[in-house]
C-alpha cells in the first residue's frame, strides 16, 4: 500500500519493484487479494502467507488507506498459515512437518507461526483484548499494541491469543535470533542476485539501487517509534561472519557490469553489525524496547571495531573500488551530548566520512524539537549538532568540500505546526542542504501509528495529539521548504 499510495493518499505514477516501473501491475493489499484467488481455485491446498505486509497485519492493526481497524490478515486472507519476520527457518520446519505427515496439532507447535482457530487457545498464552473489544475501545487498542510490542522485543517472547469473531488468531513466538553459522547458512544460498530470468532485459528500478549492495547483518536495537523493522527483523542483531561477507563481495566482482563500487554494504542501521550487549543475561530479561531509548544501555557494547575492521577487509578485496554505506546510521552509537563514546567513536566517523559516502553523508534527526522527538523515541536534537560540529571538523582537516543532509518527518503523532515552524526557523540547520522532509505514513504495527489512530501513547496511555487533516498534514510539510 506504502508502494501504490503518498503518505496523503494519491495514487503513485510509478512503481519501481515492477519492470520498466509502471505502476498499477499488482492490486491493492496484494496478501488477502492472491490468498482469496488460490483458495478459490485450489480449496484444499493449504496456503502459507509471509513478507512484510502479512507479518505487520498478524492481529488486529490499524490500516491508514481504510482510516479503521482490520483484523489480522489470516481473517481476510482466508490463509491457513501465517510465517511472521524472516521466514527461513520457520518455511523449513513447516516443510518438514508437511513431509513427515504431521498432524495440525504438531504442526502449531512450530515457532514464528500464526494461525485462526476456534474453540479453546493453548493454556499459558497471553490473551489480548479482541478486535471486537478494540474496534469499541482506542484504549484497549492502545494496550493490546503495548504487549505485542514489549514481547516482540523479547528474546523470550510469550504466545500471544486474540479473540475474534468466533475463535481467535494465535501468535507463537518466533525462533530465537539467528546464529552467525545460521546466518552464514542463509548467505551460502548459491543466490544469483539477479531479477527472474522473465524479467530480462527489462529495468526494475528497484534493483537498480540494490544490484550492487552487500546485507551484513539483520535486526535493529534503535526502537523508533515509526519503523517496522523490529516487528519484522526483531531487536536483537544477527550478524554474518566476516568470511561469509568476503566471500560474497569476491562473487559482486564478477557480476556483468560491476565497476568495484558496493553501493551499500549495510543493513536496516549499518553501524549496529556484531554490536550484541555485554552480558547476555541481561538481555535475556530485558524487556525493553530500545537499546538506544531514552539512553543509551550501559549493557551494549558500541564498540565499532569489528565493523571498522570488516571494512577493511572489504576495500582489501581485489575489485574493489570504494565500499559506500548507503543505509541509515544511529550516531547515538558513537556520539554523546559529551562527545565520542569511546576509542572507535572518532575513527568509525572519519572512515564513514572520508571513505564510504558517496556524496553528501544523510543522517536522520528527524526533527529539531525535543517533544516531537520524545513520541518519536528519538535522542534530542543537540545531538544532531554536536555531530554537525564533527563532521565538519573532520572534513577541514581533509581538505574535503562535502556536506550532510539531515532528514526530517513532518505531522508525526505530536508535531504541531509550530513545532514545523520551530524547525524551519531551527540555526543550526542554517547552510545545510535541506530537500529531505516526509510527511508520516502510520503503517501498521508501529507505536506511531497507534498514537495516530487511538490519540494514546500506548507507552502511558496518555493522550497525545495527531495532525489528520491532510491539508494541515500538506501544510506541516510545506513549512519545512519555506525556510
Ligand atoms: S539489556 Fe541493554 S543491551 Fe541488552 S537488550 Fe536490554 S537494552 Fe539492549
Amino acid at each position: 500500500m506504502v508502494n501504490h499510495y503518498t503518505a496523503s493518499k494519491r495514487l503513485r505514477h510509478d512503481d519501481a519493484y515492477t519492470p520498466e516501473g509502471k505502476a498499477g501491475a499488482r492490486p491493492d493489499y496484494a496478501v488477502t487479494v492472491y490468498t482469496q484467488i488460490l483458495k478459490k481455485l485450489f480449496p484444499e491446498i493449504p496456503v502459507v502467507i509471509g513478507g512484510v505486509e502479512a507479518s505487520l497485519r498478524r492481529l488486529t492493526h490499524y490500516d491508514w488507506w481504510q482510516d479503521r481497524l482490520l483484523p489480522s490478515v489470516l481473517v481476510s486472507s482466508g490463509a491457513d498459515w501465517l510465517c511472521y519476520g524472516m521466514g527461513e527457518r520457520p518455511m523449513l520446519e513447516l516443510t518438514r512437518a508437511i513431509e513427515k505427515g504431521w498432524n495440525r496439532r504438531q504442526m502449531e507447535q512450530i515457532p514464528q507461526l500464526a494461525f485462526l482457530r476456534t474453540g479453546k487457545p493453548a493454556p499459558g498464552a497471553l490473551t489480548l483484548h479482541s478486535f471486537e473489544e478494540c474496534q469499541k475501545s482506542k484504549r484497549a487498542f492502545a494496550e493490546n499494541f503495548h504487549e505485542i510490542e514489549t514481547h516482540a522485543n523479547m528474546l523470550h517472547p510469550a504466545t500471544i491469543v486474540e479473540p475474534v469473531g468466533e475463535g481467535y488468531v494465535q501468535v507463537n513466538p518466533p525462533y530465537p535470533p539467528a546464529t552467525q553459522e545460521e546466518m552464514d547458512a542463509c548467505w551460502d544460498l548459491p543466490f544469483t542476485k539477479l531479477p527472474h530470468p522473465r524479467y530480462k532485459g527489462k529495468r526494475i528500478p528497484a534493483y537498480d539501487m540494490i544490484k550492487y549492495s552487500i546485507i551484513t547483518h539483520r535486526g535493529c536495537f534503535g526502537g523508533c517509534n515509526f519503523c517496522t523493522i523490529a516487528a519484522h527483523q526483531g531487536k536483537f542483531i544477527q550478524s554474518r561472519s566476516e568470511a561469509s561477507i568476503l566471500k560474497e563481495v569476491k562473487q559482486l566482482t564478477g557480476l556483468p557490469g560491476f565497476a568495484g563500487n558496493i553501493s551499500d554494504l549495510g543493513a536496516p542501521t549499518a553501524n549496529m553489525y556484531g554490536m550484541v550487549g555485554k552480558d547476555p543475561s541481561l538481555c535475556a530479561k530485558c524487556r525493553r524496547k530500545s537499546c538506544l531509548w531514552p539512553a543509551p544501555c550501559p549493557n551494549m557494547n558500541r564498540s565499532h571495531a569489528r565493523l571498522m575492521e570488516l571494512y577493511k577487509k572489504v576495500d582489501a578485496v581485489k575489485g574493489i573500488r570504494h565500499s559506500y554505506i548507503g543505509s541509515g546510521i544511529r550516531y547515538d552509537l558513537f556520539l554523546s551530548e559529551d562527545g565520542y563514546v569511546d576509542n572507535t567513536s572518532r575513527p568509525y566517523l572519519k572512515t564513514l566520512v572520508l571513505d564510504h559516502t558517496s556524496g553528501r553523508l544523510k543522517v536522520a534527526p528527524e526533527h529539531t524539537e525535543d517533544n516531537v522527538l520524545y513520541y518519536m523515541a528519538k535522542p534530542s536534537f543537540k545531538l544532531f549538532v554536536k555531530l554537525r560540529a564533527e563532521f565538519d571538523k573532520i572534513t577541514r582537516e581533509a581538505g574535503r568540500r562535502t556536506g550532510i543532509v539531515p532528514y526530517f518527518i513532518s505531522s508525526h503523532p505530536g508535531c504541531t505546526l509550530k513545532d514545523m515552524q520551530n524547525l524551519a526557523r531551527n540555526p543550526a540547520l542554517k547552510g545545510l542542504y535541506m530537500d529531505q522532509v516526509q510527511d508520516f505514513t502510520p503503517t501498521p504495527m508501529t507505536t506511531s501509528s497507534v498514537m495516530f489512530y487511538s490519540g494514546l501513547d500506548p507507552r502511558t496511555l496518555k493522550p497525545v495529539f495527531s495532525e489528520h487533516d491532510l491539508e494541515k498534514k500538506k501544510k506541516q510539510k510545506s513549512l519545512f521548504f519555506s525556510k
